[in-house]
């Protein structure tokens, strides 16, 4: 069930006192500024969330705005993907935005800055930067070149803009205090030479704008009353507001900053992600096993579980690890609620049903769901062959096991109940077919004479059922602190991650089978169709989750 923000938290109280104290004229404007070098994560659906119910729940709008201001790993196909993506988890952003469109503007702004004397060309290449930048402990020193004209100033920055400089031979920094305790403060760069082309202005330019500079001036140029960051940019604030101060701009938003996502057993950040992708430890950007929401949605995931997920973690500025059992529970209840239940047999056994006749073949009826009636039912077919679960199966079953085996009876789902009389093994002992017979009288699976029978397992008929490849999905790490006492990460994937299973069986109706809508395939778990790699002669499923959690009792062993 879905519960849109229904808690409040610290940012939502600001932002109520806000309107209650007619601050901005009582109006709410958000942002989302992704930088589009990369796909969006699990992370910034939190950021997405909080954005953009922010607005919606106080009349107010959420701009997406690309912070694109680094053209080097800027790409278009990241642009497209992040759109997407944001419209798929359910927000509606108007024309997309972007930080390049302010590039007139911020060079405006620039100029403005030297001639007020506060910003100035300097000359120290990169090394000497460092160097003079001091450290935690000691405060830098004063670059030689602070003290340029303002006319020299704009001189050399004119001749940055017109190309006649290389790359590092000089930046335009700010004044501020190079003795600060906040390193951001310490004369930080606001423009460099980058002789790179860009998605969007191609060659226009050749100095481009930092991300400090670019994003304050950005959120006040677009009327952003609220500016919602990670906690990450707490020390950056001061240089925020230092820059608005310092120039004519139109408003002076307020930054607020929470605490990041952090999910155990995987890892939440572009440049990791990149790395599992780029060394081939996981099959691209939309891998299942990534936290990425296009890795999700792959794998299953529905939006609606996405928002449920970050509405219930909550938005605060203590940094914790989130269990992932909480984003698959949140899968799962929504699942359970909206699934289709259908019948699959992942690894399958034959099982001939002698006194059943030859050729007849008839139509069960069964429930897509078992509480809600409006999903109706369907009907599915029997016969003599069936598949069951190979695990279904014991030769020599302890008590407790209520499924088949020699001269046991069961249940097949919606069908009858049958009994195991012979089992048939291969030359090297495999149980490969079992022989039963069955009760005409149990149609349905009742038992007429009241008999108690325990065990209820699925099936398929091998008549009409499909073959497919069925993927199984594990945590894509061991340990759920993957970077534990400084680890590299990369040392504790988990070799087991994904299992696929190229010969399962599923129900006809599965025929019809589209990414994105999943199935609860009774008794396994939540399936849907890849959206990659499935085709209509080669299906291929992936488990969004399972139905309970299987990972707690296993770690225990
Ligand atoms: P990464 O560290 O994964 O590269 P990023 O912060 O560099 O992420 P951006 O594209 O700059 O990625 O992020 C856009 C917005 O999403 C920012 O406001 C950022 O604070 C937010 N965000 C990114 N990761 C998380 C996270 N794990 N939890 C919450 N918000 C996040
Ligand atoms: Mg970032």
């Amino acid at each position: 069930m879905e519960t849109d923000d229904k808690k409040g938290h610290f940012i939502e109280s600001i932002i109520i006192k806000d309107i209650k104290d007619n601050k901005n004229k009582g109006k709410v404007l958000t942002r989302f500024p992704p930088e589009p070098n990369g796909y969006l994560h699990i992370g910034h659906a939190k950021s997405i969330c909080l954005n953009f119910n922010m607005a919606n729940k106080y009349n107010g709008k959420c701009n997406l705005r690309f912070d694109d201001s680094n053209p080097a790993k800027e790409k278009q196909i990241f642009i497209d993907s992040i759109k997407s993506t944001v419209n798929w988890l359910g927000f509606e952003f108007g024309t997309p935005l972007f930080a390049s469109d302010y590039f007139e503007k911020l060079h405006d702004f620039a100029i403005e800055l030297i001639k007020k004397g506060k910003a100035y060309v300097c000359s120290l290449n990169a090394d000497d930067l460092r160097k003079y930048r001091g450290t935690l402990t000691e405060p830098g020193k004063n670059s030689p070149y602070r003290k340029r004209s303002i006319e020299e100033n704009l001189n050399l920055f004119f001749r940055m803009k017109n190309g006649e400089f290389g790359e590092g031979e000089h930046t335009l920094r700010a004044k501020i205090d190079m003795k600060s305790p906040n390193i951001n403060l310490r004369d930080p760069i606001i423009y460099r030479v980058k002789k790179a082309s860009h998605p969007r202005t191609h060659d226009q330019w050749c100095i481009y704008p930092m991300y400090d500079f670019t994003h304050c001036l950005s959120d006040s140029l677009e009327g952003i009353t609220h500016s919602l960051c990670s906690l990450e940019f707490e020390d950056h604030r001061p240089l925020y507001d230092w820059t608005l101060n310092e120039l004519e701009t139109p408003c002076h938003p307020q930054q607020i900053e929470f605490a990041r996502l952090n999910i155990n057993y995987t890892v939440l950040s572009k440049r990791k992600l990149q790395r599992l992708v780029e060394e081939n430890h996981v099959q691209g950007w939309d891998d299942p096993r990534l936290p990425t929401l296009e890795g999700l949605k792959r794998r299953g995931y529905t939006p609606e579980s996405i928002r449920n997920f970050c509405n219930i973690i909550g938005v605060s500025k203590k940094e914790s690890r989130i269990d992932v059992t909480l984003l698959e529970n949140c899968l799962r209840d929504d699942l359970n609620e909206k699934a289709p239940r259908v019948m699959a047999v992942l690894r399958p056994l034959k099982v001939t049903i002698e006194n059943y006749p030859d050729n007849k073949e008839e139509e069960l009826l069964a429930k897509n769901h078992p509480q809600r009636e409006d999903m109706g039912t369907r009907t599915i077919s029997f016969s003599k062959t069936i598949y069951v679960e190979q695990d279904d199966f014991m030769e020599d079953p302890p008590k407790k096991f209520f499924r088949l085996g020699p001269g046991r009876e069961v249940r097949l789902r919606y069908a009858y109940l049958v009994t195991c009389t012979k089992v048939i093994k291969d030359e090297s002992g495999n149980v490969k077919e079992l022989i039963c017979t069955y009760d005409p009288a149990t149609k349905g699976g009742n038992t007429p004479d009241g008999r108690k029978v325990k065990g209820t397992i699925h099936w398929v008929n091998a008549n009409d059922c499909i073959d497919a490849k069925v993927r199984l999905y594990d945590r894509l790490f061991k340990d759920e602190n993957p970077e534990r006492d400084k680890q590299d990460f990369i040392e504790n994937l988990n070799p087991d991650s994904l299992e696929e299973i190229k010969s399962s069986k599923l129900e006809k109706s599965l025929i019809n089978a589209e990414p994105e809508n999943a199935y609860q395939f009774e008794r396994l778990g939540y399936f849907c169709m890849d959206s990659k790699d499935a085709t209509k002669d080669n299906p291929v499923f992936n488990r969004a989750v399972s139905l309970r959690d299987t990972w707690a009792k296993r770690s225990k062993k």
